[in-house]
């Protein structure tokens, strides 16, 4: 009887995880899962130079928490004989190639790849930087399959100090694209710098927390929803804009609210919750008749308690008493809106 229930419950487990296989929208990008052992994050994380590991993880963990990293810094777990990462990386999801750059001397990223994929409605780019070789026969607008080899870890970058060997790592994110006109709003609002990378710029795109993505997938198996992810965010602000049409609208309807008056009388402008990393996770339209205040751009609210645990983005900022929304705070909105 014993051995049945056993055999049973292991049948069960198994289809379980063969379920869970099937419904994990994002796989690890490289063979390191060490993220899923308990207290694994030391073999799976690799911090800045002369830090603890906890600074290679997404947020505000760089310069005393002031500095945003956007991304997970995954150790390489092969070498080859001269000690250099040979670790294969991999798609993170089903997707398509949309850039990649070859000439590492334009990008503190050094090499890298971006794919963009659809994923519970929602349109999701993953990027892998420090690449010693993208795999040859991509080109852009290919068709990947999800854990796909597209590449080689290695060490690139463009700054100073480079990447040493004991540090070698993928830097991985999972992004939502602000808007494809970039290159022209970047054009315009900072006419002396120079944008190398077109819409692919990091400006443009605005992570999420790949392994809070990984850890929730891997507890809640087929139930995980990304967008739901997104939507569930921690407000950082909330803002209300005096726009009806931007490409962001388009790109994540999954994130956007019901308003019944705006559906009736006309949307004229949008709510806005922003997460620490500027992240518009929920929007709820608003109708002129909800609207008092004749500003493009109007600062709601501020969650002090979330503002005082990731304050890095510098989105908002306190003047006296009053919250006032900062430069960085102003560009993302104007650059959503544009
Ligand atoms: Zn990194």
């Amino acid at each position: 009887m014993k051995r049945i229930l056993c055999g049973s419950l292991l049948i069960a487990g198994l289809v379980l995880d063969g379920r869970f296989i099937l419904a994990q929208p994002c796989h690890f990008p490289t063979a390191n899962h060490a993220l899923l052992q308990p207290g694994g994050e030391e073999k799976f994380f690799v911090g800045t130079v002369g830090k603890p590991w906890a600074t290679g993880r997404f947020g505000c963990v760089r310069t005393d928490g002031w500095q945003m990293h956007e991304g997970l810094d995954i150790k390489c777990l092969q070498r080859d004989s001269g000690g250099e990462p040979i670790d294969p990386v991999l798609a993170t999801a089903e997707g398509t190639v949309v850039y990649f750059n070859a000439r590492p001397s334009l990008s503190n990223y050094g090499n890298y790849i971006v794919l963009r994929h659809h994923i519970d409605g929602l349109e999701i780019y993953s990027l892998y930087a420090h690449l010693k070789k993208i795999r040859d026969d991509l080109k852009i607008g290919q068709a990947v399959k999800s854990g796909d080899a597209i590449a080689t870890m290695g060490r690139t970058s463009n700054t100073r100090e480079g990447i040493s060997l004991d540090r070698a790592h993928v830097h991985f994110e999972l992004d939502l694209l602000v808007n494809e006109g970039f290159p022209r709003w970047y054009k315009n609002a900072f006419p002396t710098r120079r944008n190398d990378h077109g819409e692919w710029n990091g400006q443009n795109l605005l992570g999420v927390d790949p392994r809070l993505v990984l850890l929730e997938q891997h507890r809640q198996g087929t139930n995980f929803n990304l967008a739901n992810f997104v939507r569930n965010q921690a407000e950082l602000c909330r803002v209300l804009v005096r726009a009806s049409n931007f490409p962001w609208l388009k790109r994540y309807p999954p994130l956007i609210g019901r308003n019944p008056l705006a559906e009736k009388e006309g949307v004229a402008g949008y709510e806005i919750s922003l997460n620490y990393n500027g992240v518009p996770c929920r929007l709820i339209p608003r109708a002129a008749s909800e609207i008092k205040n004749k500003a493009r751009f109007q600062l709601l609210s501020v969650n002090a308690a979330e503002y005082r645990k990731n304050p890095c983005r510098r989105l908002v900022i306190k003047r006296g008493q009053r919250w006032a929304l900062a430069r960085n705070g102003n560009n993302l909105l104007e650059l959503l809106t544009y």
